[in-house]
């Protein structure tokens, strides 16, 4: 499997590096440590409308400020998170602690501003996962629209009915659903059209490759005819963006605009 496969890697990298991460059986109860010590934070990558200029949303990015270690990125530990299972509660975690953020801000009047969170598989899977949105909408009291949830192919492909009922379930709620990663998993085209999701997320690797521009065309016109937004996701240069525009895409992230950031270092740039 390949999150399994992803895990061993890591665990095997962080052994080599003699990094704490690499006791197999302590690293569930580090994980759960972390969440009780508060390690964990969210950076926030900006979401920008090149037609305005303008900062539409932003994507909630986990971090892990490691005690000994300094800052983990989530490439390292939500592999592992998604193994021990420990990624259903970090993932509640970040949908609280991002519905809260949405709240001050819509408080603050960025009223139009979108939060887009990251669900992971297993969450997505878990039986209490919709009723868990629906508190969190409530507790916070967030309008739910300004909310979308990206899920993966890898999500998706895993159990068709069971998702097409879910993604039903959330839209009752209100929320959005994001295709993230869009183009690198191996699910059917057919589903597009099944499930009930708004926005698709073209993957990094597509956007910096030349040779990959037809397709990236390609999903382009797809998402417009099927009514969906299209986000560019890692756009670095100028020369990305121009493209992307050329062919009616004007939803981005990426480093060209900003990396993701503290929520200090966001809200100046929201203020700016
Ligand atoms: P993702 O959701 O596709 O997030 C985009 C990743 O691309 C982020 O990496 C972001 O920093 C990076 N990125 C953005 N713009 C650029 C660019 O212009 N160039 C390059 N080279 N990279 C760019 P990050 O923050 O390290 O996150 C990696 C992945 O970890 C995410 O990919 C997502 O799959 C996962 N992840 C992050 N936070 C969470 C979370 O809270 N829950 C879950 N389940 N997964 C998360
Ligand atoms: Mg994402
Ligand atoms: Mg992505
Ligand atoms: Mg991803």
């Amino acid at each position: 499997h390949f999150a399994n496969q992803n895990a061993k890697e890591v665990l095997f990298y962080s052994s080599d590096m003699q990094g704490q991460l690499s006791d197999r059986v302590d690293l569930e109860s580090k994980l759960r440590n972390a969440l009780v010590r508060e390690d964990f934070l969210l950076h926030y990558q900006p979401l920008v409308d090149s037609s305005k200029d303008e900062i539409v949303g932003v994507e909630a990015l986990i971090r892990w400020d490691h005690p000994q270690e300094g800052m983990i990125s989530p490439g390292q530990f939500i592999p592992i998170a998604e193994d021990t299972g420990m990624i259903v509660e970090i993932g509640d975690w970040v949908l609280e602690e991002s519905c809260w953020q949405l709240k001050e801000w819509q408080q603050q009047g960025y009223d139009d501003l979108m939060m887009s969170v990251n669900i992971a598989p297993q969450q997505f899977q878990n039986s209490a996962f919709v009723e868990e949105v629906s508190s969190i909408i409530e507790r916070t009291g967030i309008e739910p629209q300004y909310l979308e949830l990206e899920i993966t192919e890898r999500t998706v492909i895993e159990n068709v009915e069971y998702t097409i009922d879910i993604l039903n379930d959330l839209k009752e709620l209100g929320v959005k659903i994001a295709i993230d990663d869009f183009g690198t998993g191996y699910s059917s085209l057919e589903y597009l059209t099944e499930f009930a999701i708004d926005t698709l997320k073209i993957d990094r690797a597509f956007i910096h490759k030349q040779k990959n521009e037809a397709i990236v065309k390609t999903i382009i016109v797809m998402g417009d005819n099927l009514e969906l937004s299209v986000i560019a996701e890692g756009v670095e240069t100028e020369a990305e963006l121009e493209f992307l525009a050329q062919n009616n895409c004007y939803l981005y992230q990426g480093y060209f605009y900003s990396r993701p950031l503290p929520v200090a270092e966001m809200i100046e740039l929201l203020e700016a």
